[in-house]
């Protein structure tokens, strides 16, 4: 029997089919994924990353909250490949988005547990085309700035925020490049506490920004000063996510990003599958560690290495 996703129970029991790794679960799952896939790709996708203590549980409770009072449906989804370590969790730990939690009209999905990030994102993708065949018109995927996961997240989305703490001097110095790369906005939170210093922090990601080429050429990304505690600066921010939409779907560029990240995204999985192939095959299995040590050693190249158990993976002598 299918799992009618149309009430929040069943949605739920849908991603824990997507999450599960017994193999009638995930028969169940590609078959609600295939059944999903055409009411998905409406939703606007956002991306929200910021380091820990830089608000964005404050700020998606207050931003969640203003789209709900808007009529929108807003699902939240985590990315948090810290929580492998079990109960470490950076994005679990807390009660977190407290309004929006006790919403009826929101869906919240933590990470799953015990996943590597490779893992954690290919069930997130998936969750989110279910939430999006569920009637939520906006998805707010939430990542910590650990490892790859900004750029993981950058990858299945149509707009990647970023917030920023306003001590802007010592974060430039501390910001990883790549984030400013993939950010669509910039939003330096926590204005309310000293909105001179918000500002300042500002200017200067302006200007690191600009000295970037930008991802997309219709759209140089801004940045903001908001307030997820006071709700300043929210709507502005949301009507620039809807500026970023009117521009990006009237030039192609939106449909041509989500292209991309489909194929970037099939890839991936092929890939994934491969090694896990490769790792099960029994007689690589049996070989793997000798070859590792004589190619350790010296005693054998390792082109010529590789080459032996590729061939025992094809199953076919290497000429
Ligand atoms: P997260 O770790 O990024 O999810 O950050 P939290 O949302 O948990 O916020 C970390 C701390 O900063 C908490 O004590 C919040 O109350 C506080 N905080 C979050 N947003 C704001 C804000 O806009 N202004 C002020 N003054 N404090 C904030």
């Amino acid at each position: 029997m299918t799992i009618d996703i149309s009430s929040r129970a069943g949605l739920a029991r849908a991603i824990t089919r997507v999450e599960s790794k017994r193999s009638d679960h995930q028969a169940e799952a590609r078959a609600l994924l295939a059944e999903a896939m055409p009411r998905t790709g409406a939703a606007q996708r956002i991306g929200i990353t910021g380091v820990p203590g830089v608000g964005k549980s404050t700020f998606i409770d207050a931003f969640g909250m203003m789209l709900l009072e808007q009529g929108y449906r807003v699902a939240v989804l985590a990315v948090d490949p810290t929580s492998r370590r079990s109960g470490g969790s950076i994005l679990g730990d807390k009660t977190r988005m407290a309004r929006l939690s006790a919403d009826e009209r929101a869906f919240i999905r933590p990470s799953p547990a015990g996943e590597t990030l490779g893992g954690v994102s290919r069930k997130t993708r998936e969750t989110m085309l279910l939430t999006e065949a569920a009637g939520y018109d906006v998805v707010l995927v939430e990542t910590v700035g650990v490892g790859q996961s900004e750029t993981v997240v950058a990858d299945m989305v149509d707009f990647f925020l970023v917030l920023m703490l306003p001590n802007a001097g010592d974060e430039l110095q501390g910001i990883k490049k790549g984030v400013l790369e993939v950010a669509d906005l910039i939003a330096v939170n926590k204005a309310d506490i000293d909105d001179k210093a918000a500002k300042r922090a500002a200017r200067a990601y302006e200007t690191a920004l600009h000295i970037l080429e930008p991802a997309d050429p219709d759209w140089s990304p801004p940045v903001h000063t908001i307030s997820g505690h006071t709700g300043a600066g929210l709507p502005e921010l949301w009507e620039a996510i809807g500026a970023h939409r009117r521009k990006t779907e009237a030039s192609g560029s939106r449909a041509k990003r989500r292209a991309g990240q489909q194929v970037r995204w099939l890839d991936s999985l092929i890939e994934e599958g491969l090694a896990r192939g490769f790792a099960q095959h029994p007689e690589i299995a049996a070989r793997l560690r000798q070859v590792r040590n004589a190619v350790a050693d010296g005693r054998t190249p390792a082109s010529s290495a590789a080459d032996e158990l590729l061939a025992l993976f094809f199953g076919h002598p290497n000429s």
